[in-house]
């Protein structure tokens, strides 16, 4: 009989969680830098392929997957890994209990990455049966990349798992923008155990012309929506990057959010996608302003992303304080520099002096 695995390389992911994408391949957990290719259209044959065997193998052998490197670098650094999360979550200290209890022939978790212009294959008749035979299994399910609502596997996905009549005990996570809704989702979030929407409000400063040309109507009519769903069983959690098209009415805008929509949570990141739009470079004579906007926000202790960029500038603004860190997987949003840049000048005319200095 082999010896269980040792502790410094074990992890249970490879065994209960799978991630998926049309475009990329199959990986056993979002923080894997290795993506294995597709061998199969079919779900089941993905979960049981030789990728992901060997995956479980070099585990149970001691070694750690070579996708594995950003566990170990964050480790080495003596920063906690989402392997060391991820056990001290599960019970499963060794293969042998996952063996035992012979669940490796449904994942627990299964993570879907929507591309844009794909047909995704789980939208197959087959790979909705794959998915009605894991959800007797099946803990949580989540759906990222593009925008859910334009792909039709994701409602089909819902309706398959409310109809093998198991949702009950998944937990939902989706993320969306505000521009786009589909009335059959508000029947479908109730059946699950838990849901968790993450709402894209991109640059929300600039109300008047949103970055997706959503028409404000549209968003607001959406946010009421949403507000419906919240509950107990269901929150709802705004995304919003700071920079610097937004950060001067994101003080009115919040406050807004927070008189109509007291229900939900908001999540600020300051990780600008390109340089100049970053609060970070401002020059100094918009730092005090700024320091003002920040103050604001981080009084109201909205959650702030862990990795955000929001350490070094609560640091620069000498900000620092009790500030509640959240950790979730975002994606990082590439900003139409024209656009932006057009719609901050209308918007802020006395203010727009500051892109020439930062750009
Ligand atoms: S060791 Fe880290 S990267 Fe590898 S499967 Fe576990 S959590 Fe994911």
């Amino acid at each position: 009989m082999m010896a269980p695995p040792r502790p410094e390389a074990w992890c249970s992911l490879p065994w209960l969680s799978l991630e998926f994408s049309d475009a990329m391949g199959i990986r056993p957990c979002s923080h894997s830098r290795d993506f294995f290719p597709l061998s199969s259209t079919n779900l089941h044959d993905l979960w049981r392929s030789r990728d992901m065997g060997n995956a479980r193998y070099e585990i149970v052998s001691g070694r750690r997957p070579k996708g594995c490197s950003s566990c170990t670098q964050l480790e080495d650094q003596g920063m906690k890994s989402p392997r060391q999360i991820e056990n001290e979550k599960q019970p499963f200290k060794d293969h042998r209990a996952l063996e035992k209890l012979a669940l490796t022939s449904s994942p627990f978790e299964f993570s879907m990455r929507l591309e844009e212009g794909v047909t995704s294959i789980l939208s197959f008749p087959e790979n909705q049966t794959v998915i009605r035979n894991w959800a007797p299994t099946l803990q949580k399910i989540s759906f990222q990349g593009d925008e859910p609502f334009r792909h039709s596997s994701f409602l089909s996905t819902l309706k398959t798992l409310r109809s093998s009549g198991e949702a009950g005990h998944v937990n939902l996570t989706f993320f969306s923008d505000l521009g786009n809704f589909e009335n059959e989702v508000t029947e479908l979030i109730p059946h699950f155990r838990k849901t968790e929407v993450f709402l894209n409000f991109l640059d929300f400063g600039s109300r008047q012309d949103f970055i997706n040309s959503h028409k404000w109507e549209t968003i607001e009519k959406n946010l009421r929506k949403y507000q419906a769903l919240s509950g107990e069983r269901t929150s709802i959690v705004i995304l919003c990057r700071v920079n610097i098209f937004n950060m001067f009415s994101l003080a009115e805008i919040l406050e807004w959010l927070k008189a109509n929509f007291p229900e939900f949570k908001i999540s600020l990141d300051f990780q600008s996608a390109t340089r100049e739009f970053s609060i970070r470079n401002l020059p100094p004579k918009a730092k005090s302003e700024l320091g003002h906007i920040l103050k604001f926000i981080t009084a109201d202790s909205y959650n702030f992303i862990e990795g955000s960029g929001v350490r070094p500038v609560l640091e620069y603004l000498g900000l620092e304080g009790d500030i509640h860190l959240i950790r979730s997987g975002v994606t990082l949003f590439l900003q139409s520099h024209n656009r932006l840049e057009e719609d901050f000048k209308r918007q802020f005319p006395k203010l727009s002096g500051f892109i020439q200095e930062t750009v």
